[in-house]
């Protein structure tokens, strides 16, 4: 099957100290029409630039200095600005983490949805008061007639969040792509929105890159994984794979971190050490000061990207075949 989206060996600079800090350090993915794909990991290890990177809304800071993006085919990092535009809501559509900053105050939701419509469906009129029902209707806002008529303000975070995904939908867009959609939600309006969302991507037959810190969400939502560290993918593979046999170390580790209910209120992954510093050089494996199953070699040598079963890849020493110190199992049963 051909991919959809296809990210070639994407690198990203920010210019934010007095050295440039490698956010995105040579990330590939490919997602296929109708496909879920979760990127998983701590904040800070890059999920966010590398969203951003594909819709090419970094901020001033960002510098993408290497690799390919590719939607269908067309490459995006070289399209002029205006072409770029129309691909932004028309081919790809974006929710983010917190929908009161990219709600408009002054405006009222039925406008806002109206405006996204306006520009990529040229719907006027009537015709558009009835498609702006239609997608408040779709994404479950009760009473749209009215509502359509009130500020954000007058809206819950939930019914906010749905707002923002009826305008992410008026686009048709083949790909969506949401940056923890329901993290500033509470859990059981949450636990509606990633409902709302699968149905919707399942009735449209949309891509989705979802992006999140939270394995409970993409137990619930995900056709394939990849786990991000430190501006790399370290993992991937499908979910049932990846729940029933993690392989990384740090994905062990996330899987022993898993969120009791208090901490998943507090919407935390508590994993000791902290994700090293992106301006440095790595001569080795980026997770070794944190990995309890380090060994010199890890501090040395840059692991390879291993294949330990079809469609499951892993960054780590525990599984190259030259990995001579200490055979994998009996490492990983130490
Ligand atoms: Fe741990 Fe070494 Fe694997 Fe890195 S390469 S995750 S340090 S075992
Ligand atoms: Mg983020």
């Amino acid at each position: 099957m051909t991919a959809l989206l296809e990210v070639t060996d994407l690198r990203v600079l920010l210019h934010t100290g007095r050295q440039p800090v490698r956010a995105v350090d040579g990330l590939s993915l490919a997602i296929h029409p109708g496909e879920t794909f979760a990127l998983l990991g701590e904040s800070g290890s890059g999920k966010s630039i590398t969203a951003l990177s594909i819709m090419r809304l970094l901020p001033d800071a960002g510098e993408i200095v290497h690799g390919s993006v590719r939607l269908n085919g067309d490459e995006l990092l070289t399209l002029p600005e205006s072409a770029m535009r129309k691909v932004r809501g028309n081919r790809i559509g974006m929710i983010f983490q917190e929908p009161m900053l990219s709600l408009n105050p002054v405006m009222t939701t039925g406008a806002q949805i109206g405006e996204v419509l306006l520009q990529h469906s040229g719907l006027r009129g009537a015709a558009l008061q009835i498609r702006i029902l239609e997608l408040m209707r779709q994404v479950g806002i009760p009473d749209p007639a009215r509502r359509m008529a009130e500020y954000p303000f007058q809206f819950s975070g939930g019914m906010k969040q749905r707002v923002m995904i009826a305008m992410a939908l008026a686009g048709k867009p083949e790909l969506l792509i949401a940056d923890e959609p329901t993290t500033a939600l509470d859990v059981t309006i949450q636990a509606q929105v990633l409902d709302l969302m699968r149905g919707l991507q399942q009735q449209e037959n949309m891509a989705v890159l979802l992006i999140t810190h939270d394995l409970g969400v993409v137990a619930e939502m995900a056709h394939r994984v990849a786990v991000m560290y430190a501006g790399q993918i370290i993992e991937t593979a499908d979910r049932e794979r990846f729940f029933q046999s993690p392989a990384h170390p740090y994905s062990h580790k996330l899987f022993a971190a898993l969120p009791t209910r208090k901490k998943r209120d507090q919407g935390l992954i508590v994993i000791p050490g902290n994700v090293p510093a992106l301006s440095k050089v790595f001569t080795g494996c980026r997770f070794a000061d944190r990995c309890d199953r380090a060994w010199e070699k890890c501090h040395q040598i840059i692991p390879p990207w291993v294949e330990t079963a079809p469609q499951h890849h892993v960054r780590c020493h525990l599984y190259s075949d030259d990995s001579t110190e200490r055979s994998p199992q009996s490492r990983l049963q130490s």
